[in-house]
């Protein structure tokens, strides 16, 4: 049934990550039928420690890990359902900032904990059901030292190793390609599970919007018949930054788009722009973006040290700039077609060093919607009717984009 397993290369990128069946609209990796539930999180602050406490349906052996720089606290858990209350996590108390959980890869759950300063979980165990209350998990935070904490900081043996290397898919020469019959577009939407990327006043999640537009860009693509969709997640899951950019290159995606929405401290900022990947940032906006962008691993607690590359660097650097070329080209009809619908932010083409953007051999933007913060922009956010007509003209800009391709006018726009 989906076309995309029975490719082999991305299949069996995706058996490395534990993704498969995240693609294609398939949708059975959500947190539902989950045998685990969580009816509550809670902190307490005692003399010398602080105490987190989760109540749950049953007894569960966590791994608990801590990671420096931020200073975190990771607690990994089976795959749970969450009846938690929606903004549980965004204040803190005694060592604890704050938390975010939520659906890590399918089978497993995270939280991660933000500390104020190096802490040790100090003691952890289980509770059974007593005196009215249910099974609870219990965390004992207590402060050390820097040193004592970074001697024991780092990341589990499991979540790292060859699994994680992206450079072994072969890069493709997308100068010269002329590729006939149908297009692959690869759909980002930002955020997911236990990374809910911006929160809005009222509440709302960036990661749920970017999500629904995604949805309706991906049934406008397909309704064409001119298109593959290749979703980078269809569920509320987290994928790291890296996973998202080797998904499409696996898919060997035409086109890869990203979809975002922000929050600013000025409410009165509002309007939609479109991001393309540089090293040296357009403006402090922009570079301040892409570093919030670029915090959702650190969010959800995933390893982000670099892995030596095996591609040679002149092939990167050819393959890139033509990437970059046909971004900046998408970019042009896309704000042309998104003018029609939505209100755009001034200089409207930014660029900046989103990690998500770094594929070297995929044209890729990342689209800001609009912003949160302010009410008008939240207001069509929210809108299914707002979002299908920036589905729309996003699609129309695909169609545009592709058609300026098989023209040749392309390479018009390169000559400079
Ligand atoms: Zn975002």
């Amino acid at each position: 049934m989906c076309e995309w397993l029975k490719n082999k290369r991305l299949a069996g990128v995706l058996a490395m990550m534990s993704v498969a069946g995240v693609l294609c609209g398939a949708g059975a990796t959500g947190a539902s039928g989950a045998d685990l539930e969580i009816a509550s999180i809670r902190l307490g602050n005692h003399e010398d420690y602080t105490r987190f406490v989760l109540d749950m349906s049953r007894d569960v052996n966590p791994r608990v890990f801590v990671l420096a720089d931020p200073y975190r606290v990771v607690i990994d858990l089976p795959e749970a359902d969450w009846n938690t209350d929606e903004n549980a996590g965004q204040d803190g108390k005694g060592l604890v900032r704050g938390y975010r959980y939520g659906l890590f890869r399918p089978g497993n759950s995270r939280i991660v904990l933000d500390m104020s300063g190096p802490a040790e979980v100090g003691r952890i165990f289980n509770l059974k059901p007593a005196n009215g209350k249910g099974h609870r998990l219990v965390l004992d935070l207590k402060s050390v030292s820097r040193n004592e904490f970074l001697s024991r900081a780092g990341w589990p043996k499991e979540t790292t190793g060859p699994g994680r290397r992206d450079t072994s898919i072969p890069l493709r020469d997308t100068g010269n390609e002329r590729k006939k019959g149908r297009y692959v577009v690869a759909i980002d939407a930002g955020h997911g599970g236990i990374d809910p990327g911006a929160v809005g006043k009222s509440g709302l999640l960036e990661k749920t919007i970017s999500l629904a537009i995604a949805k309706k860009l991906r049934d406008q693509l397909v309704a064409t018949g001119r298109y593959d969709v290749l979703m980078t997640r269809d569920t509320d899951i987290f994928h790291s930054l890296r996973d998202r950019v080797m998904i499409a290159r696996a898919g060997r995606a035409d086109l890869f788009i990203s979809l975002h929405a922000d929050t600013i401290k000025d409410r009165s900022v509002r309007g939609a722009s479109v991001y393309t990947l540089s090293e040296t940032a357009s403006d402090s906006e922009a570079g301040e973006l892409a570093s919030k962008e670029n915090r959702a691993d650190i969010i959800a607690g995933v390893d982000t040290t670099e892995i030596s590359s095996e591609i040679s660097m002149i092939l990167i650097e050819l393959s890139q700039r033509e990437a970059k070329n046909r971004s900046a080209h998408f970019t042009e009809l896309l704000t042309t077609q998104l003018a029609k619908e939505t209100k755009l932010l001034r200089n409207t083409h930014r660029y900046a060093g989103f990690r998500v953007l770094k594929a070297p051999d995929v044209p890729s933007v990342l689209i800001e919607l609009g912003y949160m913060s302010n009410r008008q922009d939240e207001q069509n956010l929210r809108s299914p009717d707002w979002q299908n007509r920036m589905a729309r003209s996003i699609s129309s800009s695909v169609d545009d984009y592709f058609k300026s391709e098989e023209n040749g006018e392309m390479r018009q726009a390169w000559v400079q």
